[in-house]
């Protein structure tokens, strides 16, 4: 019961044009921003029985009309989600072709991420990795990409453990000026050379505007981080491309915000978004944040995207990182996102919380545990 995402290609500007010479190899090309000001989403749910030709020719009588249709196929029924300019859409008969059953407009105020805008989980694929279904997804890696060797004996064992995804910091959002800010280019390059040696494609973080031209050049899925969360000029920039985009909740931020700023992203065209709970701040001193895992049930059900839970960051102490990684995966996630050092006591950042590679190993084996008690698998 669920479908992997495509979103229809539209002309390109002159900044398109630039990102679809650089990026076409990992599918980051610009794409024509939709109509947001009033845009109104529809959903058609169609008959159990309804055969292919009465979907086309619903979906090309939508296109006809120049709104949007983004389908999803389950098992038991083809869903078409309608978008447009709300005065546009209310006038058109959708009730009226054959093999409708019914039509409804979403009331949500994030209208694309809605779980009834698909009507089913979605799947996305990061590099060539699924994150969405049965499996959960394993994603680990050091807080910053620090040296050559640092990154490759992290990747190969992370790799053997069981991890799908190579995630990795080369822009750092630093609280202080003066800590270690990342590699920049140079980290990226050590992540692509990762990638080569071991197969895994990699998630980093785009802190700006300004690099994620760069950024796309080299990963296979951007990082928004915390902080980043209600930087809409960045959300909407990441949502003019094709990359697969880990939107990271802020550490202020509330599901709705979240769920708020995912649907700038899907706004822009690309609906390859997975949300990641990080931990939020409360009065609680004891641990770096509180990991909220209410959040993954709830989104799970407001929300047809996948849910990542990076349980280092929301409790921030290596002794604990385990216990929140299997309850994160207890509570639903789809992906879980760790992160190890070999020598975290040397580490430019987040020493204090990344798990050693033997530690993570051990924890792979554990989460496999709770993940079959749960009908899914690692
Ligand atoms: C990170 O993933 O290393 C990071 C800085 O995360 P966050 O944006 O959640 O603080
Ligand atoms: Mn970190």
């Amino acid at each position: 019961m669920s479908t992997f995402l495509s979103n229809p290609l539209a002309p390109e500007t002159k900044l398109g044009a630039a990102l679809t010479r650089s990026r076409s190899q990992n599918g980051c090309e610009l794409v024509n921003p939709p109509q947001t000001a009033e845009a109104l989403a529809m959903i058609i749910i169609t008959r159990p029985d309804a055969t292919e030709e009465q979907i086309d020719h619903i979906v090309s009588r939508i296109h006809n009309w120049g709104l949007r249709a983004e389908v999803s196929r389950g098992e038991m029924r083809v869903v078409i989600g309608v978008i447009g300019p709300e005065d546009k859409i209310r006038e058109k008969p959708l009730g009226a072709f054959p093999g409708v059953e019914s039509v409804t407009p979403v009331l949500k105020p994030y209208k694309l991420v809605s779980y009834e805008f698909r009507g089913m989980p979605s799947k996305i694929k990061v590099g060539n990795v699924p994150v969405g279904g049965k499996e959960v997804v394993l994603m680990a890696g050091p807080c910053s990409v620090e040296s050559e060797d640092q990154i490759i004996a992290i990747a190969q064992s992370i790799g053997k453990a069981g991890a799908k995804i190579l995630r990795g910091g080369a822009f750092k959002p630093r609280t202080s000026p003066y800590s270690f800010q990342g590699l920049g280019k140079a980290g990226l390059q050590l992540l692509a050379e990762a990638r080569r040696e071991t197969g895994l494609p990699i998630i980093t973080e785009v802190m700006d505007t300004k690099d994620l031209e760069l950024v796309c050049e080299y990963a296979d899925c951007l990082q928004v981080g915390a902080r980043n969360m209600q930087n809409f000029s960045l959300l909407r920039e990441v949502g003019r491309t094709r990359l697969p985009v880990m939107l990271k909740r802020g550490m202020a931020a509330s599901i709705k915000d979240l769920l708020m700023s995912a649907e700038y992203i899907l706004s822009e065209g690309n609906f390859n978004v997975l949300l990641c709970e990080r931990g939020i701040r409360t009065f609680e001193t004891m641990t770096r944040n509180t990991l909220d895992l209410n959040a993954v049930p709830v989104l799970k059900a407001e929300t047809h995207l996948p849910v990542v839970v990076d349980p280092t960051h929301g409790i921030g102490i290596r002794a604990f990182v385990p216990a929140m990684a299997l309850a994160a995966v207890a509570a639903g996630a789809d992906s879980i996102m760790i992160e190890v050092h070999n020598a975290p006591e040397l580490a430019k950042s987040d020493g204090e919380q990344c798990l050693l590679p033997g530690e993570f190993e051990d924890l792979v084996g554990r989460i496999r545990g709770v993940a079959e008690a749960i009908g899914r698998e690692v």
